[in-house]
């Protein structure tokens, strides 16, 4: 095999009570990459389209996490990266992170799958370390592994692939300003109360237990963030009236995507989220704020092969 399409999926990182280790994976929302071996022991990236996204191999999310990938493996083999953009950088539903997990599996592939999808993970953090100075796992994790993935460690590095209730939608709404996940991790305050801390590992524990029993009550409850979500919502136009309105129109809970601005809207059955899609969207037309508004499945397979 000398090249590999791939669609690289879209996640949902934090999920409100997760801050830095809960991601979910989506399903019809994501990029498509093309990854073709060449002989020039080089790693180049030759294409991008959707995006103004640096070319230099060092410069780009992809080329950081296939470096890495081909360093440890003690191989100067190079190859050629297309990347074809739908998911707006800084969008906050890991357009870094789809193209660091999309490279490297992609790769992993084309040199006879040397690692699994799991150590996969390490390499494409690389590129979530160049794009936000922090590597973390929460988006790159479930883009590679699907489905819901819980960051148990980072050191060292344990990653729990989480089941997922078959009715769970996602609505996420993209407000069309940029926020640099630099910029919105300056603002987290280092230091959290006794009283919060409880009420969030509380809220992580239902969480998962939710899944497992597939209490969508319980799982919605759960969603809750006194940490991050209020001091980060300022970032987000009219992130309150929004909560109110998914909420009031059935969602299970609602809270912001990654570091924002993206939000989500977790909900129960298909209709149950087209009445919330909807409901979001006339509230932002209104405002006349331009967004993007995305209804996926939590899709369970991650990165998948075209
Ligand atoms: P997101 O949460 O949407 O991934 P980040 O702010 O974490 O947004 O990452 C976007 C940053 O990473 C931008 O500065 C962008 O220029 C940089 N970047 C480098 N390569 C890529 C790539 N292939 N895809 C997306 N962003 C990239």
């Amino acid at each position: 095999m000398e090249e590999l399409r791939i669609f690289a999926p879209a996640t949902v990182a934090n999920l409100s009570c997760g801050f830095d280790v809960l991601g979910a994976c989506l399903d019809n929302v994501g990029d498509q990459m093309l990854l073709r071996k060449n002989d020039l022991n080089q790693i180049r990236i030759t294409k991008i389209t959707g995006q103004e996204l640096p070319f230099e191999t060092d410069k780009n999310v992809a080329g950081v996490a296939v470096k890495a990938l081909l360093e440890k493996l003690g191989t100067n083999q190079g190859f050629d990266i297309e990347i074809h953009k739908k998911i707006k950088a800084g969008s906050g539903i890991g357009s870094s992170a789809a193209s660091s997990a999309g490279a490297v599996f992609a790769v992993n592939k084309l040199m006879g799958q040397p690692f699994t999808l799991k150590e996969l993970i390490p390499f494409a953090m690389e590129g979530e370390r160049l794009a936000s100075g922090n590597a973390h796992a929460d988006n790159v994790a479930p883009a590679l592994l699907g489905g819901f993935c819980l960051v148990k460690s980072y050191q060292p590095l344990e990653i729990l692939k989480l089941p997922c209730p078959p009715e769970l939608r996602v609505v996420v709404l993209h407000p069309l300003i940029e926020v640099k996940t630099k910029d919105s991790r300056a603002l987290i305050k280092l230091n959290v109360s006794l009283q919060k801390a409880v009420s969030q590992w509380g809220n992580l524990g239902a969480f998962v237990s939710a899944l497992y029993t597939e209490d969508y009550g319980l799982l919605g409850r759960s969603l809750k963030d006194e940490i991050i979500e209020p001091v980060r919502s300022i970032l987000i136009p009219f992130f309150d009236d929004l909560k109110e309105i998914a909420i009031k129109n059935g969602a299970l809970g609602f809270g912001i995507s990654g570091s924002g601005p993206s939000v989500y809207a977790m909900c129960k059955g298909q209709k149950s989220a087209e009445k919330v899609k909807e409901a979001m969207q006339l509230f932002y037309q209104e405002k006349g704020i331009d967004f993007d508004l995305h209804l996926s499945k939590i899709n369970t397979d991650g990165i998948k092969i075209l």
